[in-house]
């Protein structure tokens, strides 16, 4: 037996270290959530024919017209969710899974919600394959959000909305906070809003520009 490594090994481990210089080179700083960027094989929530670029700075085809976001946008938008590990997550468009997988690892609970079928069933097969057990997807328009389930210390939007859907502030526990792309299509303001203590009390800060697959459902674009 060689004590080398195997050439495919070996470019597996230089892949992931180039994608972990690239995304501390977007300036994802926060060692938690590097260390998720680690650990989820982000090849694992692709069709086998897109594989080779899952670990470049790229958008990805996951099918049915959806794409999977560039893992900098992921993992910025990850980092602004500020999670310590105990919070109860809800994400709104759960696409291939991926993020729900990274919020896995970060919080204690994921709620995740996609309208499409086919891709809410290949999302929980990768899930599974990856052995995360604490994401629990459904099927549905998650513009309504889950109110039997909340409150939510977090809720991601990882489709953009033309604004931000009333109902999921309604469903943020007291100091919750949600973050998503809203405003016109193609030109979206990544927007964190914070609960505050009191009834309606809501703090609105614009993080970033982005461009995000739609939103849609009843409180957002018309499918
Ligand atoms: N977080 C995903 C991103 C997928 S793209 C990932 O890591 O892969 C956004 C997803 O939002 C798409 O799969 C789209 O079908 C879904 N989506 C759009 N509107 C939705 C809605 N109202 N409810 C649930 N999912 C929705």
């Amino acid at each position: 037996m060689s004590m080398n490594m195997g050439g495919r090994a070996r470019d597996a481990l230089k892949t992931r270290r180039r994608f972990m210089e690239r995304l501390r080179g977007l300036g994802v700083n926060d060692p938690k959530v590097l260390k998720a960027f680690a650990t989820v094989p982000r090849h694992l929530f692709m069709s086998e024919a897109l594989r080779d670029r899952a670990y470049k700075e790229t958008p990805i085809p996951i099918g049915e017209g959806q794409t999977i976001s560039a893992p900098g946008v992921v993992a910025n938008m990850t980092m602004a969710l500020e999670l310590t590990g105990t919070e109860r997550v809800l994400e709104i468009g759960t696409g291939s899974g991926y993020q729900a997988a990274i919020l896995g690892l970060l919080a204690s609970h994921v709620v995740s919600i996609e309208r499409i079928p086919k891709l809410a069933t290949r999302a929980r097969s990768a899930l599974d394959q990856f052995g995360i057990t604490n994401v629990t997807l459904f099927l549905g328009d998650g513009t309504l959000g889950r109110p039997d389930l909340a409150p939510y210390d977090r809720i991601v939007v990882t489709a953009g909305g033309p604004e931000v859907p009333r109902v999921l502030l309604d469903q943020l526990a007291p100091d919750g906070m949600l973050v998503g792309p809203f405003g016109p299509r193609r030109a979206q303001k990544l927007t964190r809003y914070w609960r505050g203590k009191k009834a309606g009390s809501f703090r609105r800060e614009v993080i970033g520009e982005c461009d995000f697959v739609d939103l849609i459902g009843q409180n957002g674009w018309r499918g």
